[in-house]
């Protein structure tokens, strides 16, 4: 077998590869940023990894990511000690397009939109950024657990193809070289790196090292051989609120990854007591692609330390559904350090935690929605219908999500989702006993429908609704104060005395026609009734209480069942 061999990428990879170059260049600069989040990620996984085996770290136990460049070479290096990669990583990493994420991204990105920075982020196609200031990238990785001798050099120049050769490498973990493209020459200085590690990368949690710069002082050049520091290298979460300011929050959030954009609010916090933990819980501004394609498998960005030490991404295990958009950190005190994803899902404490993390985050959505108003807006467009699926899904909080739920109405601003229930309630006219809704594919048909008649002559506000999940979880919620959910095409109307002798009268008026109908309509309908529902409209159709809604129904049919 030789050792040195040539590849193509994978089509997609190719396309990904033209895709980023070409819409990331306006951002170039995030390249840095990509290439240490990797590094730093490879470092996590190193430390996790040694807790079983210890011997992995060897003598080589500070975990640290180094930048540094060469004027001569026109090169860029980020190197780190952690995990590294085996030969067959290699390929399965960077060759091929693992992630489901990046074939959502490349189906997303085709056609004629632009990817911008925004979603690059979000799908974790980082290390190809490489090649946007790059016009070759050479890789030097050994895994932390491979002999010397079976280290792995992995060089392209992003055009379709790259080359993989076994090689001697002394220390374990991965070096990433960027030769420059030729007007890239700005990143060759040491004040740049800095402050771009600064800006975007100053919340990693391991040191971030650059070569002592000297060279302004001897004047050859050359770094001196020392190393110092240049980001922050805590964990943000780990110090008191007193000494975070926004900006620090800001800087974390976005060291988190998947997204570039500022959050909306966020919610530190620390338990003491016969268990510990700290959880740090961001809300995003705006719905990551994956969610609004209704991706679930795609769930990063809450990572679950234990003692800061990272353990894994834990999104699932410290979240319902509803509440995936969620961001940030929980570290536990308390938890086995070697806990797997399996004893993560039946494990008691992290039950509480879980509990602990879904008040959080209501408790900051209620802040939300009662002090800043603007911003409570921007959450129910992007989380707004995420949210209603905690209706079903979390029967313990099903009234506070309720009273967070904001809707259309009958007497609200058209279609501008804000009346709360609550609000409604506030308004309801005398007797009157329940929350009288409408479901429909849009606003315009719901707005437009003739069921609304009756309640417009008699004052009663009704909520429209017409997001798909609408039936569904109005279903579930059932009631809200007290007060029955009805659908105004259901059952019988909320009638008066007078209206009910109206009614009657009406309808032995109307004997002979009702008979007629029936005769004629036969199996297509239950019933023909005289109904108070209409003032304008001659006929609706309307439903037993126990009926399917029309617009559920054909969302079932559509649905295959
Ligand atoms: P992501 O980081 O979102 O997985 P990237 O394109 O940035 O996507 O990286 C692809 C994969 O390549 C990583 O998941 C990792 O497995 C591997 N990789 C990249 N850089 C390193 C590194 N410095 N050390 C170890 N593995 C790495
Ligand atoms: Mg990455």
């Amino acid at each position: 077998m030789t050792t040195t061999e040539t590849r193509k990428f994978e089509a997609e990879v190719a396309q990904v590869l033209h895709l980023v170059t070409h819409s990331l260049y306006s951002h170039k600069e995030i390249f840095l940023r990509e290439l240490i989040s990797n590094a730093s990620d490879a470092c996590d996984k190193l430390r996790f990894e040694s807790l079983g085996k210890p011997e992995l770290l060897g003598g080589d136990s500070e975990l640290h990511i180094d930048v540094s460049w060469d004027e001569v070479a026109r090169t860029i290096t980020v190197r780190d000690n952690g995990i590294g990669m085996t030969r067959e990583e290699v390929v399965a990493n960077i060759g091929t397009i693992a992630s489901s994420g990046t074939r959502r991204f490349l189906e997303a990105m085709s056609g004629e939109q632009k990817a911008d920075a925004r979603l690059i982020g979000q799908f974790g196609v980082g290390f190809y950024s490489a090649f946007v200031v790059a016009d070759k990238v050479t890789v030097l990785t050994r895994r932390a657990d491979a002999p010397a001798g079976e280290g792995v050099k992995w060089e392209s120049d992003g055009k379709g193809e790259y080359v993989l050769e076994q090689v001697e490498q002394a220390g374990r973990g991965t070096a990433v070289i960027l030769h420059l493209k030729a007007d890239e020459d700005e990143f060759l200085k040491a004040w740049q790196l800095k402050s771009l590690i600064r800006k975007y990368s100053d919340h990693v949690a391991f040191p971030i090292r650059m070569p002592k710069d000297e060279s302004d002082k001897n004047g050859d050049g050359k770094p001196t051989g020392e190393w110092e520091t240049v980001n922050d290298a805590s964990a943000l979460w780990t110090k008191p609120k007193s000494e975070i300011s926004d900006a620090d929050y800001i800087g974390f959030y976005k060291s988190l990854g998947h997204d570039f954009n500022d959050p909306l609010a966020w919610t530190h916090n620390r338990v003491e007591g016969s268990q510990s933990f700290t959880t740090l819980l961001y809300i995003p501004e705006q719905p990551p692609f994956d969610l609004m394609m209704g991706g679930r498998d795609e769930r990063k960005g809450l990572k679950l330390y234990i003692k800061r030490v990272f353990i894994m991404d834990a999104a699932e295990e410290l979240l319902p559904n509803y509440l995936r958009f969620v961001r940030g950190v929980v570290d536990a005190d308390d938890l086995p350090l070697n806990v797997s994803r399996e004893i993560l899902q039946h494990n008691r404490q992290l039950e509480r935690i879980k509990a602990a993390c879904v008040k959080r985050v209501l408790d900051l959505i209620e802040k939300l929605a009662k002090d800043e108003p603007e911003k409570f807006v921007t959450f129910c467009k992007a989380f707004g219908n995420t949210l209603k699926e905690g209706i079903s899904e979390d029967a313990t909080n099903r009234e506070r999500i309720a009273k967070l739920l904001r809707f259309a109405s009958t007497k609200g601003d058209g279609a501008k989702q804000t009346i709360s229930l609550d609000d409604y309630i506030g308004r309801m006219t005398l007797g009157q006993d329940a929350i009288w809704y409408i479901t429909a594919d849009s606003y315009v048909a719901a707005a437009g429908s003739p069921q609304l008649e009756a309640f417009r002559a008699k004052g009663i506000e009704v909520l429209l609704m017409f997001d798909r999940i609408d039936e569904w979880m109005v279903g579930y919620l059932g009631e809200y104060e007290g007060k029955k959910l009805r659908n105004v095409a259901k059952g019988e109307l909320p009638l008066d005395e007078a209206d009910k002798q109206k009614q009657e009268e009406a309808t032995k008026q109307a004997e002979p026609l009702l008979k007629k109908l029936k005769e004629l309509l036969g199996d297509r309908v239950g019933d023909v009734k005289v109904s108070a529902r209409l003032t304008d409209s001659p006929s609706c159709l309307a439903l037993s209480d126990y009926e399917m809604a029309p617009h559920l129904a054909r969302l079932l049919r559509e649905a295959g069942q």
